[in-house]
């Protein structure tokens, strides 16, 4: 079973039959969650005493590459060292106390980590952010979640500045970079000043450890609170089960840093398990180039990236170390699947979650996977598929995604939307958290995603979900990627409009004839009542969000005439 603190070491196989069955996975999940628990303490420094006592089989935590060919590795010792110090300038120069809330704007650069890692120390809240942030963005996230401190580099500095009288309870501010600015501290130079003794506060498991701001794919962004056991304890399912990771894997995980994803995948999910975070920090990286030269061996990134590596000749590359390939944060296209198999005779596993929380379900290691569904439900939780009062719909039928969380709320769901009890309310439902997704559950107790409850279109008395229209899209060769979404129609109310991204060879080909012949193939491959009755409009890019989930709402509302 599952106990808090670092994992056992085990053996990776490759295996099949060594896997343990979905069913077990099951059995096996019993997590204890104890009244006290911090993740740098006990996860963090249990991993630096094995590290000490030459127990730990490899010993980098953090492996840093730039496009400079700049490279840092911390073990789990030097990642203690510098946090350690890092806490002190936290709690001392900056005097933030237990519970304070810290903005960090920062890309991917270690320091990133350093203060993820520090505030767990201190017991301060940190509230990551993208550093694609405009001032705008940057002056809601301050006032919204009035954080006492913030931590960013030179790039967001003037926007920060020129907010900040506006924001009176902001008391300090940090600069990572190689100058100096006024009216902020130096974060380096404190650093090194600092000692690198600290002692760990001893924060509650259920105390409030850090908030994170949701994608805005359907609308602004919510500040989503998690408590220190919901991701150190909670993201067990990720790190062990979903990405299968062990201390001597290399996860290469994408995602930017403001995004939930990135503190499962990029923190807690790898360390809990003891492997090795590595990160990328280019401004556009080269996929191809980075998994063929460093010996990464679980890659995880968004389906958006897929589709875009398979249009790629990648067969100069050879991926010598990589085992393990998966991605989250929307659908992925069972025709692009197939295509990375066919490319690099790996698999993708799909995980399913929400920054509100860690994983809902996934395909696990050993587990049948059924192309266009997202596996399972994780070991954590009761997933049922209910009606808009919380009834469970019967099997096989369209229902809400949703979480049990009578009679007890699992710990790794997150404690509320910050400041709004109205909006945290609104989505429990009888005995269930409702995700706000549509989908179906399979005779086998497989999931499949259906849509955003607000993408789905009906159409006629029909209801179609855009990801099955687009994923028939993807399969014309002409497709590179696609958004289907619903448009007004005076006979049907809507009908469905795709909006198709053409692949290079098809770019200069005749828009009528493609048109009419991308339109036959759907009608071919889906029911009829599903195709693309308007027009399908071509365009060069789809709207997404800094993560890349495609904005389906900034087309539909296009389409409805509305701002
Ligand atoms: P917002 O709530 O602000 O509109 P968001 O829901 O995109 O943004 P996240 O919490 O980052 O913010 O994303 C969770 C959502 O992403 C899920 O509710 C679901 O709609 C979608 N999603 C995540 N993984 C998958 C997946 N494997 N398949 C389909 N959809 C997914
Ligand atoms: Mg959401």
């Amino acid at each position: 079973p599952i106990r808090c603190g670092p994992s056992q070491t085990r053996q990776k196989t490759s295996a099949p039959q060594n896997f343990p069955s979905y069913e077990s996975l099951r059995q096996m999940y019993d997590p204890e969650v104890p009244e006290y628990f911090n993740f740098a303490r006990d996860v963090l420094d249990a991993w630096e005493a094995k590290e000490k006592s030459g127990e730990k089989v490899q010993s980098t935590a953090l492996w840093w590459v730039n496009e400079a060919g700049r490279q840092i590795k911390w073990s789990f010792e030097e990642l203690g060292f510098h946090s350690r110090r890092l806490a002190n300038v936290l709690s001392g120069e900056c005097q933030l106390q237990r519970g304070d809330r810290v903005l960090l704007i920062l890309p991917r650069i270690p320091e990133w980590w350093l203060v993820n890692v520090a505030c767990l120390r201190t017991g301060t809240i940190v509230i990551p952010g993208t550093s694609q942030l405009t001032e705008r963005d940057i002056l809601h996230r301050l006032q919204v979640s009035k954080a006492k401190c913030v931590i960013t580099d030179d790039s967001v500095a003037p926007m920060l500045d020129s907010v900040a009288p506006e924001c009176s309870f902001l008391k300090s501010k940090l600069l990572v970079s190689g100058k100096k600015r006024e009216g902020w501290r130096d974060f380096g130079e404190l650093l090194r000043n600092h000692s690198c003794s600290h002692e760990c506060v001893n924060t509650r498991s259920d105390e409030a450890m850090t908030i994170f701001f949701t994608s805005g794919t359907t609308g602004s962004p919510k500040m989503t609170q998690h408590s220190h056991c919901s991701f150190g304890i909670g993201l067990t399912v990720n790190g062990r089960y979903w990405l299968d990771l062990t201390e001597k894997d290399v996860l290469w995980n994408t995602s930017d840093t403001g995004w939930a994803k990135s503190a499962w995948s990029s923190v807690f999910a790898p360390w809990i398990q003891g492997a090795c975070v590595f990160v990328n920090h280019m401004p556009r990286f080269d996929t191809s180039t980075t998994l063929s030269s460093y010996p990464i061996t679980t890659f995880c990134t968004a389906p958006t990236a897929y589709r875009m590596l398979v249009q790629e000749d990648i067969s100069r590359y050879t991926f010598s170390n990589l085992q393990h390939c998966l991605c989250a944060g929307e659908p992925i296209n069972p025709e692009v699947m197939e295509k990375w198999k066919q490319m690099t005779g790996l698999d993708i596993y799909e995980g399913y979650g929400q920054t509100e929380t860690v994983l809902i379900a996934g395909t696990f290691k050993g587990m049948k996977i059924k192309p266009g569904s997202f596996g399972k439900p994780s070991p954590a939780y009761d997933v049922q598929l209910v009606d808009d009062l919380g009834n469970i719909v019967p099997q096989g039928k369209e229902g809400n995604i949703a979480i049990r969380v009578k009679p007890h709320k699992p710990f790794s769901l997150f404690t509320k939307y910050t400041d709004d009890a109205q909006r945290t309310a609104d989505c429990y439902k009888g005995d269930f958290y409702l995700t706000g997704d549509k989908g179906v559950m399979d005779e086998e107790g497989y999931l499949w995603f259906v849509g955003r409850a607000d993408d789905v279109i009906l159409s006629a008395g029909y209801r179609i979900g855009p990801f099955e229209v687009e994923n028939a899209l993807i399969e014309h060769d002409a497709v590179a990627e696609s958004a289907v979404v619903s448009s007004p129609d005076p006979l049907r109310g809507e009908v469905v409009k795709a909006f198709v991204v053409l692949t290079a060879e098809y770019k200069t080909r005749n828009k009528d004839e493609l048109r009419a012949e991308i339109q036959k193939h759907v009608k071919k491959v889906t029911a009829p009542y599903k195709y693309p009755r308007k027009v399908i409009e071509f365009v060069d890019h789809l709207p997404k969000t800094v993560s890349g989930k495609i904005r389906r709402v900034e087309l539909r509302n296009k389409e409805w005439g509305k701002s």
